[in-house]
């Protein structure tokens, strides 16, 4: 595996898989890796030539209070597992040649990006899409992917790529849990052993409303109301959304579809997660 950090040491690093026509694929991530992130590089190997895995905290994703200063940051473990399942490059970007003294893009996807998570998150998929963009077009990657883990980042990403008309496939891959059904995120680290069972039983909340919804159709309303109290009455502090919503423009839906996502937030403790299921 080849470790780079500046986009011309990267440019060397594809050069000679660019002149074969070789496929690359691109894995984002911002490191503390898990085998969410792993599933990812392995999809990759699996569809692509080439495999190149980034590893960057980026700023610009997240809010004046958030955990940027604190989110892990593990270079050295991160690496060896990239190595571990595959990746031919790890690419290390830098803020400083990412986002220069002076640079003022922003590249939005507005309506998609307000709602949901956006609420609560006003500046966090434009953070996303600007950088996402910068490096999709610097990369010129074949394919990038994406957990659905994300989902909403999921259907961002797709519709900043068809606006913006990239030769690239957004390609997603299924969410890795833990045995009882928590959502790999490398934010779990912050879970206390008392809140750990509070946060798997969002998983199994949401699949129980998604069986639910697909037997009673017609009373959405009624059981999302019933799925935010079971939340609570679970040991969930706050539920920011629980939704029923499009699959592709995340519009809530009155009444349940094959294919609309069950899409939630909520707090443990200090600790925010989400997920998504699909019905
Ligand atoms: P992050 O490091 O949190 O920015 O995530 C990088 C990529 O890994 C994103 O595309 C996420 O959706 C994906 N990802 C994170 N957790 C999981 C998971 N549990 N299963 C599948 N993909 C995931």
């Amino acid at each position: 595996m080849i470790i780079v950090r500046s986009t011309a040491e990267l440019g060397r690093a594809l050069a000679r898989s660019r002149e074969l026509g070789k496929s690359i694929g691109y894995v984002p991530t911002m490191g503390a890796l898990h085998d969410g992130h792993l599933a990812l590089i392995q999809e990759a190997k699996r569809r692509d030539d080439v495999v190149v895995a980034s590893i960057f905290v980026n700023p610009l994703q997240f809010g004046p209070n958030e955990d940027f200063e604190s989110y892990p940051r593990d270079e050295e473990t991160d690496l060896g597992l990239c190595e571990k399942v595959g990746a031919d490059i790890a690419w290390l970007p830098t803020a400083e040649e990412l986002f220069p003294p002076g640079f003022g893009l922003t590249v939005a996807v507005p309506r998609l990006s307000s709602v949901l998570c956006g609420q609560g998150r006003p500046t966090h998929f434009a953070g996303v899409t600007t950088e996402m963009s910068k490096i999709l077009i610097l990369l010129a990657p074949t394919a990038v992917y994406l957990g659905e883990k994300d989902f909403q980042q999921l259907v961002v990403m797709r519709a900043m790529v068809r606006d913006l008309g990239l030769p690239v496939e957004v390609r997603a891959v299924p969410t890795v849990r833990e045995a009882d059904g928590l959502a790999l995120s490398s934010r779990n680290t912050y879970l206390s052993l008392a809140e750990r069972p509070i946060a798997a039983s969002l998983f199994r909340i949401l699949t129980d409303l998604t069986t639910q919804l697909r037997t009673e159709s017609g009373e959405v309303a009624a059981v999302l109301a019933a799925g935010r109290r079971q939340l609570i009455e679970a040991g969930v502090h706050r539920v920011e959304y629980l939704e029923l919503v499009d699959s592709e423009t995340l519009d809530p839906v009155p009444e349940a579809t094959s294919g609309n996502r069950l899409v939630a937030a909520v707090r443990v403790g200090t600790t925010r997660l989400i997920d998504n299921v699909e019905v």
